[in-house]
């Protein structure tokens, strides 16, 4: 079980005004949600603060049973990709996948099985000996999500991980981490500001505007009822 909740979240940097504010969110088990607002609503906080990444000023933070408030990131079963998903370059392809696992010092033949495992579901066997600078945007990027799944999380973030892809591949990328999330079955929060992707992958649609959710539905339920203003130009809908 890797449900997610946030519970009366505050968060401030420097005693200024809150970018979190009395936030409360729960992410069910197993979901795909996304988290979508402009630029500089608090969504990439959120994230840090589900990760650890960040501490809340205020409030409690539970992954499965386990509040989490104190718990540090590599404790807290999660994998994050990134938009500047940082493969070391020096490496090859199977030792960038497989570098996580060593630092843990897992044994080798679990190592080679799991490198083996992800490079199956993402399809990226031939590319196992090639080093980063040999590979495509896309490759890249799906080398970076199989980083992160092999290390079997309960919970995969995603902060604007397609930003820097062309139209096309994002659009190819979209669909591969939905097919992702279809085979690991695991809870999935992914941040975006792009209306349509928020809408084209979400189980759920978080809107967020100044550190505040002004919805969370389907996109459907969004679409047709949007809850204000803001959400109804945020997402383009006719009324
Ligand atoms: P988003 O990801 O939605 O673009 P962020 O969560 O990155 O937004 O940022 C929300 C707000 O918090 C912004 O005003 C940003 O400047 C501020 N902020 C984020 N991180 C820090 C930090 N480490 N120190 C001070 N202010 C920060
Ligand atoms: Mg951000």
């Amino acid at each position: 079980m890797a449900q997610i909740v946030l519970k009366n979240i505050d968060k401030t940097f420097d005693e200024r005004q809150k970018v979190i504010d009395n936030l409360n969110l729960t992410i069910h088990d197993g979901e795909f949600l996304v988290l979508v607002g402009p630029s500089g609503c608090g969504k990439s906080t959120t994230l840090r603060l589900i990760a650890g990444l960040e501490s809340a000023t205020a409030g409690d933070i539970f992954i499965g049973e386990n509040r989490v408030n104190h718990i540090p990131p590599k404790d807290r079963d999660i994998s994050m990709v990134f938009q500047n998903y940082a493969l070391y370059p020096h490496m090859t392809v199977h030792d960038n996948i497989a570098f996580g696992l060593k630092l843990r010092k897992y044994p080798k033949e679990e190592i080679e099985q799991r490198v083996q495992e992800a490079a199956d579901i993402l399809e990226i066997h031939s590319l196992l000996k090639r080093k980063p600078k040999q590979l495509s945007g896309g490759q890249r990027q799906r080398v970076a999500l199989g980083r992160a799944i092999v290390r079997k999380p309960k919970v995969f973030l995603f902060d604007e991980p397609l930003s820097n892809l062309d139209a096309k591949l994002r659009v190819q990328m979209r669909a591969e981490i939905k097919k992702l999330h279809r085979q690991l079955k695991i809870t999935m929060v992914y941040v975006t500001h792009d209306q349509v992707e928020a809408m084209t992958m979400g189980d759920r649609i978080a809107i967020m505007k100044d550190g505040i959710i002004h919805q969370l539905d389907t996109p459907m339920e969004i679409y047709q009822k949007p809850a204000d203003l803001f959400v109804a130009g945020f997402i383009g809908s006719p009324s």
